[in-house]
C-alpha cells in the first residue's frame, strides 16, 4: 500500500520537524509512505526510515530558468524527492491546462521522478468519459515508465463525500487497463475526504492506496491511518 500525504499549504517549521521525528521512528511494514509538505520544507526532513519517501506538490513544465517562481526536476532531485503530485485539481483552479500537467508529467519522468498523477471529474462531468480524456492524455508521454494514478473525484475533495466503492472500481478498472494499452506500470490511488471514519470502508475498493490532503494537518489522526493500515 502506498499512502501519500499532501500537506497543501499547510503546516510549520515546527509541525514538519515533529512529522519528521515521527515517521523516523514508524515500524512499517506494508506501508509505503510519501510526505508532500510545501516546497520550503522539503530540506528539513533528515529522513532515516526507508519506508519513508518525500514528494513535492509541484514540478515546473519549463525548463527554461526564465520561470519565476517555477522549481525544476533537477533541483527536486538534488533534495532527494522521488515523487511529485501533478495535475491537482486546486492547481487546475488555478488555470492549469492537460496540456500543461502532461509536460510536468514529462519533467518528472526526465529526472527520475515518480509523477503521482491527480485526475477526476465535476459534478456535471461523466465520470467514464472524463477520466478516460485524461488518463490518455497523460499516459500518452509515460510509455515504459513507473507512475501513481491519484484517482480523486473533484467534488470528493475536502468536502466529506466520497464515491461508492463500486464507483471506484469502475475507474480502478479504467485506469488499469489503459495503462495496459499504453504500457505504463502504474499504481492506482484513491483520494478524496479520506478520513478516520471511512478509511475501512474504503478499503475495500481494488485500489493500492490512498492520497490524503486535509486529515494530514492533524499527524497523530493521520498515524491512526497508517497504523490502522498496518493491522492487515
Ligand atoms: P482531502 O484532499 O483529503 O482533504 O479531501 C485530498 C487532496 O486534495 O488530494
Amino acid at each position: 500500500m502506498h499512502i501519500v500525504a499532501n500537506f497543501k499549504m499547510n503546516g510549520s517549521l515546527r509541525f514538519f520537524s515533529t512529522v519528521c521525528e515521527k515517521v523516523n521512528k514508524l515500524n512499517l511494514r506494508d506501508t509505503k509512505l510519501i510526505l508532500c509538505p510545501p516546497f520550503v520544507y522539503l530540506p528539513i526532513f533528515k529522513l532515516t526510515n526507508r519506508k519513508v519517501a518525500l514528494g513535492s506538490q509541484d514540478i515546473s513544465n519549463s525548463e527554461d530558468g526564465k520561470s519565476t517562481g517555477q522549481i525544476n526536476g533537477k533541483m527536486l532531485q538534488e533534495f532527494n524527492i522521488k515523487y511529485c503530485i501533478v495535475g491537482h485539481s486546486e492547481r487546475a483552479k488555478l488555470g492549469e491546462s492537460c496540456k500543461v500537467v502532461a509536460e510536468k508529467i514529462d519533467n518528472a519522468i526526465k529526472n527520475n521522478i515518480i509523477p503521482i498523477i491527480c485526475v477526476g471529474e465535476n459534478h456535471k462531468q461523466n465520470r467514464h468519459v472524463e477520466i478516460l480524456n485524461q488518463i490518455r492524455n497523460y499516459f500518452s508521454v509515460c510509455s515504459n515508465k513507473k507512475v501513481v494514478v491519484a484517482y480523486e473525484p473533484i467534488w470528493s475533495i475536502g468536502t466529506g463525500e466520497t464515491p461508492s466503492i463500486e464507483n471506484i472500481n469502475e475507474i480502478v478498472k479504467l485506469i488499469k487497463s489503459e495503462a495496459q494499452n499504453f504500457k505504463v506500470d502504474v499504481t492506482v490511488l484513491y483520494g478524496g475526504s479520506v478520513d478516520i471514519k471511512n478509511f475501512e470502508n474504503l478499503k475495500n475498493a481494488e485500489i493500492e492506496g490512498f492520497l490524503i490532503g486535509g486529515l494530514s494537518k492533524n499527524f497523530n489522526k493521520f498515524l491512526k491511518i497508517l497504523k490502522g493500515n498496518e493491522n492487515e
